[in-house]
């Protein structure tokens, strides 16, 4: 995958060398919460976060004063700049073709282990997730390492997946799906939540399928990137997690779907390039 270059918005709020914060104040409730957080991986958080104290709330006012938002220098940090850059570079005409405006997240946080967000106290234990509240992406990029390690995915494709479906959550946030998930239901297989992470995915895939266009070529993914991509949103499937956790598959508490709805949804996107193609909601073929 090709990115070296690519627009920089510098939308990057940089929290990594503040180190852990306000893990003192949960308690062995939010302790609980966030461990489940861990298997639904960049779930909207609120479901997880709402019950975990306030001492987050406390803490990003602490950090932001100490927070500088801009370009980072390092390689890891302009990766992620460049490809959530691109992930607006793309939407951008989308919404305008339909007569909307799109509007790019508050910002890209990266952090170290924890850190307050508008939805609560965020841990890295969570996963990559996106909190509508203050409308920003939340990265802590140990999880790369997992990525690779644990799931097997590997390459810039498979990490791209993963910021732009954060984005994708941001992009249903803007057209109000995640409130369309809320009345819907958590629970089952075909629950609200599952569509909105298998429409995450499907938004990943129109990302994949304009990424080269909307940067002139400066950022680019060949068919083996594609790949990588379905390989990343294959290991962050439920049943592959839930497998690996438990040794056994239980589908009634999915909540991001399977690997291979994962696969199938990003797939789409991919191959029509058109968001409407991803209409999770009014399906009985997830
Ligand atoms: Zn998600």
């Amino acid at each position: 995958m090709r990115w070296e270059g690519g627009r920089q918005s510098g939308d990057i709020e940089d929290r990594r060398g503040l180190g852990p914060v306000g893990v003192g104040g949960i308690g062995v409730g939010g302790v609980v919460l966030a461990l489940i957080g861990y298997f639904v991986f960049g779930i909207n958080p609120t479901t997880t976060l709402n019950a975990v104290n306030q001492a987050g709330q406390g803490a990003q006012q602490q950090q932001q004063q100490q927070v500088a938002q801009g370009r980072v220098s390092d390689r890891e940090g302009q990766f992620v700049d460049v490809i959530s850059t691109n992930v607006d570079d793309v939407w951008k005409p989308i919404f305008q073709q339909a007569g909307r405006t799109y509007r790019p997240p508050a910002s890209v946080v990266l952090y170290s282990q924890s850190t307050g967000t508008g939805c609560g106290l965020g841990q890295s234990a969570m996963g990559p997730f996106y909190c509508p509240q203050d409308q920003k992406v939340y990265l802590d990029l140990a999880f790369w390492r997992e990525l690779e390690g644990r799931f097997g995915a590997t390459g810039d494709a498979a990490k791209a997946y993963v910021i732009a479906h954060e984005m994708g959550h941001h992009v249903q946030h803007l057209l109000g799906a995640d409130q369309k998930a809320q009345r819907m239901g958590a629970r089952g297989a075909e629950s609200g939540s599952v569509r909105l992470e298998l429409q995450a995915d499907c938004y990943a895939g129109v990302w994949a399928a304009h990424a080269s266009q909307a940067s002139n070529g400066q950022v680019s993914l060949d068919p083996s990137d594609i790949e990588d991509g379905l390989r990343a949103a294959k290991a962050v499937g439920d049943d592959t997690l839930q497998r690996q956790a438990t040794g056994r598959v239980a589908p009634d508490s999915f909540t991001h779907g399977s690997s291979a709805q994962r696969m199938r949804w990003f797939n789409k996107g991919a191959e029509s390039g058109d968001p409407r193609s991803c209409d999770t909601f009014n399906t009985d073929e997830l």
